[in-house]
């Protein structure tokens, strides 16, 4: 399973950065996660200040 941006997010950029596999791009009020690009790598969940990204 892909990992996943709550809507805690706040849209800050800091995960985009860390994705491997360039997932991650800025959506409608927050980030989202392209879930056919995602390795789980967990990278994203590392650097959110808010915890948004989780694994579903
Ligand atoms: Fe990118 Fe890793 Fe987060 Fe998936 S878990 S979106 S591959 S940083
Ligand atoms: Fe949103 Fe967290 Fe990514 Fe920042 S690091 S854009 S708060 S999911």
């Amino acid at each position: 399973m892909a990992y996943i941006i709550s809507d805690e997010c706040v849209s800050c950029g800091a995960c985009e950065a860390e994705c491997p596999v360039g997932a991650i791009s800025e959506g409608d009020g927050k980030y989202q996660i392209d879930a056919d690009a995602c390795v789980e790598c967990g990278a994203c969940a590392g650097v959110c200040p808010v915890g948004a990204p989780s694994a579903e």
